[in-house]
């Protein structure tokens, strides 16, 4: 079976690249399944989501390459979608109108600021300590209990077949300045929205783009959130959150002997549009 993504970004939102460039270079590497997952439009002003004018023409590449690299590549369609508490149902909406082979869902946006502007948490550093100011009076455990509960709410209320990224905000504490990611109170958070995760039937990724843009020290969860969902026996798939095509199965050789180590025999792939459990090893997804 060896590699596959089912998180990757091509020129229709912040990615770079037409989708061949992305298809050629996966087949150099191995990958034998593959998901779009462009960001989804959004209801006001953002620069990396896709626009809403473009959707039509995105899913159609995504279709003609399906058909273009049958017999080679697995070709899936689908999108990241940006989860608002108050847009619950958005979800499942798009994947049924636009006939999604599977949903990624992911939370970017905590509350909004006083224009209505939505806080992004994982953007630059200075509109993270904007948000978290004018948002939360500089309280860092209400802000990452309120990320948290937007995620659960999304699991229970919206569930993607995906969970994106579930402890994305940590990137923002690289350097340890914001919060002890020790602490059991931050432990506490985390582990009930991977219960809630259990509880809802997803598929929790691991994403491995902090490690190789260098912005985190362990993927998208890191060693505790696997241990949790290990216990918890949440199934999970390998994700690179690829945006470039160098990236489609960036720092997967580490993680998978790490996912070894703590105990992982199984990912999920989709297959013959099926999602299933496949050993795996270093060489890859068998
Ligand atoms: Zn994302
Ligand atoms: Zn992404």
């Amino acid at each position: 079976m060896a590699w596959t993504n089912y998180h990757s970004h091509f020129k229709y939102c912040d990615g770079v690249d037409e989708i061949d460039k992305h298809i050629q270079q996966a087949l150099k590497y191995g990958v034998k399944s593959i998901g779009f997952t462009s960001h989804s439009p959004v209801h006001f002003e953002n620069k990396w989501s896709m626009d809403r004018r473009d959707l039509p023409t995105y899913l159609k590449e995504v279709e003609e390459a399906k058909v273009q690299y049958a017999g080679q590549i697995e070709i899936y369609k689908s999108l990241e979608i940006d989860y608002f508490p108050d847009k619950a149902g958005l979800i499942e909406t798009f994947r049924k109108d636009f006939n999604l082979d599977y949903t990624l869902g992911s939370v970017h946006f905590v509350d909004t600021f006083a224009d209505g502007k939505p806080w992004e948490i994982d953007g630059p550093l200075l509109t993270f300590e904007k948000g978290l100011l004018e948002i939360f009076s500089n309280d860092i455990k209400r802000a990452l209990k309120r990320y948290f509960e937007i995620t659960i709410h999304m699991l229970e209320q919206d569930c993607p077949t995906i969970l994106g990224h579930v402890d994305k905000i940590k990137m923002q504490n690289h350097n340890k300045f914001f919060f002890d990611e020790e602490r059991s109170w931050y432990r506490d958070y985390l582990s009930q929205t991977l219960e809630a995760a259990a509880q809802s039937g997803t598929i929790v990724e691991v994403n491995t783009r902090g490690l190789y843009k260098k912005r985190a020290s362990e993927t998208y969860p890191g060693r505790f959130g696997l241990q949790r969902l290990k216990e918890l026996k949440v199934p999970i798939c390998l994700n690179a959150d690829s945006h470039h095509p160098k990236e489609i199965i960036g720092e997967y050789e580490n993680t998978v002997v790490f996912l070894r180590e703590l105990g992982f025999k199984e990912l999920m792939v989709l297959k013959d549009n099926v999602w299933q459990a496949r050993p795996f090893d270093q060489s890859g997804i068998k």
